[in-house]
């Protein structure tokens, strides 16, 4: 079976790749022909996850999943939320989103957050979500140098290091998104799509 993963995100396909039971093939958009970016203009993560892979779907007509994931700051009413990659505006910048959270974040006790991925599937037709989601609290200033966009600034519940201070296997076990592809795969591993 051919599977697309809805990114142009290789480094993503692979990584994923390794986990899925034998007899998945996982392709990218790339190499699915689709090059060109798809818009993502929902207002929740569901929509952007849906939105995704449905124009694989309607374009393609193959299996396929799209994922979208964002940080969520209890005393900032769920922001950055969906807007978690362009919260600082566009050009993406990781270093001015962090900036612009510790800044409204500055003299705020309740520190809660948890990043949330949802991953949409659409099989035979049919369309699938999958949440994954990780509790935790944002620190006064970064910590660590490791992983990629909030993992500075982004403390898991139970452990005293930020994501940017593990490794990549240990955050992969507790994260958001190997949570939400654990759920995925647990469902391949039952239904031929
Ligand atoms: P995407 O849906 O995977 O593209 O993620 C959207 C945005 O959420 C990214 O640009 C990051 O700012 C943030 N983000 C997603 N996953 C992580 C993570 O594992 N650690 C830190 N930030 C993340």
């Amino acid at each position: 079976m051919r599977l697309v993963f809805a990114t142009h995100n290789q480094h993503k396909v692979a990584e994923l790749a390794a986990l899925l039971p034998p007899g998945i093939e996982l392709i990218s958009l790339n190499e699915a022909g689709i090059t060109e970016e798809i818009v993502e203009n929902g207002s929740k993560l569901e929509d952007n996850a849906l939105i995704k892979a449905r124009y694989v779907y309607e374009h393609l007509g193959l299996p396929c999943f799209a994922d979208d994931t964002g940080l969520e700051v209890e005393a900032l009413d769920g922001a950055p939320g969906v807007y978690s990659a362009r919260y600082a505006g566009e050009p993406v910048s990781h270093e001015r989103n962090i900036d612009k959270l510790l800044g409204q974040m500055q003299g705020v006790a309740n520190r809660q957050a948890r990043f949330r991925t949802v991953i949409a599937l659409i099989c035979q037709g049919k369309e699938y979500l999958f949440e994954g989601i990780v509790e935790g609290t944002i620190t006064t200033a970064r910590q660590g140098s490791g992983g990629f966009g909030y993992d500075p600034v982004f403390l898991p519940n139970g452990f005293n290091r930020t994501f940017a201070q593990m490794s990549l296997e240990r955050k992969n076990s507790i994260s958001h998104r190997g949570r939400a592809v654990d759920k995925l795969i647990a469902f391949l591993k039952n239904k031929n799509c």
